[in-house]
């Protein structure tokens, strides 16, 4: 039985007495508008730990002024049924303003390198926010898993990293990313998209695949892999914002006359004004 629970005191006390009786705690957080993405990380969560968190919560702090905070689809009941059907214990799904960021609320969290690449340059504050928000989330739930998707690779490496320097007792698992049947990440965000754009959208995964197709064909330059990703994404794409390769511990872009051997190809790219990313691992033999 899925429970339910809203505050951050009844969470806590439930999972306190879990843990006492030597249950291993996990926890899977999301924004909610779960998937089958989701849900694999939840299956993922399961199958190391006796006690399985969903967190829910579309956290403020990690979108910018401009962005999609307020049209973010919320669908809680949903969510809920998805996690009983999965076989969650508890949903967690709190309020901002009196649980997680509650009056006079200050503290952030910073990983400055992981977090100013890719990503962090084009949304500033977001991952001060996704940092922040799983130190609050870890602190609540205390969990000895957390489970991530690496479709957020970024997001993956920053949390591994703000982990280990935080000497936070926790695994930090990644996640495959699941996709439709043509290539499609799963994403929340792709409800936004119009028949005719989720059609464009295909491209990501048609650009990624190209340069994995070169990559295996023996290609190591990063310009030429770029020009390979880019070309499909380039003709179907409102506009991109980046595709990149770059260190896959640090995301640390690449220079376009770099040679790599194992790397991550990531890309950012709107269709309309849907804004979405997705990424593949060069050099361990993903496939999209
Ligand atoms: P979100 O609700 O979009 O913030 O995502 C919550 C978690 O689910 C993050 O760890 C994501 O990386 C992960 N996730 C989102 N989409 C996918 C996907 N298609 N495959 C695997 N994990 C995903």
């Amino acid at each position: 039985m899925t429970e339910l629970i809203r505050d951050v005191d009844s969470l806590r006390a439930k999972l306190a007495l879990a843990r006492e009786r030597g249950r291993r705690v996990g926890v899977v957080p999301t924004m909610g508008a779960l998937h089958r993405g989701h849900l694999a990380l939840l299956e993922e969560a399961r199958k190391r730990a006796q006690v399985v968190v969903v967190t829910v919560f579309v956290n403020p702090t990690q979108f910018g002024p401009n962005e999609d905070f307020s049209k973010y689809p919320r669908t809680l009941e949903k969510d809920l049924e998805a996690c009983r059907a999965a076989g969650a214990d508890y949903v967690f799904s709190p309020e901002a303003t009196t649980e997680i960021y509650p009056p006079g609320d200050e503290t952030r969290v910073r990983v400055p390198e992981t977090g100013k690449h890719l990503e962090g340059a084009f949304r500033p504050h977001h991952f001060e926010g996704v940092a922040t928000v799983c130190l609050k989330l870890f602190q609540i739930v205390g969990p000895a898993v957390a489970v991530f998707g690496r479709k957020d690779y970024q997001q993956l490496q920053l949390i591994t990293r703000m982990v280990r320097d935080l000497f936070l007792p926790i695994e930090i698992v990644g996640h495959p990313t699941i996709r439709e049947e043509d290539g499609l990440a799963l994403s929340s965000r792709n409800a936004y998209l119009s028949p005719e754009e989720r059609a464009r959208a295909r491209a990501i995964p048609a650009g990624l695949g190209a340069a994995v197709r070169a990559y295996d064909a023996g290609e190591r330059r990063v310009s030429s892999l770029i020009a390979a990703a880019r070309e499909p994404i380039a003709a179907a794409a409102t506009s991109i914002d980046y595709v990149a390769i770059a260190d896959p511990a640090t995301v640390a872009p690449y220079p376009d006359d770099a040679v790599i051997d194992r790397a991550v190809l990531a890309v950012a790219v709107r269709v309309g004004t849907t804004r979405l990313i997705d990424n593949v691992v060069l050099g361990e033999g993903a496939t999209v």
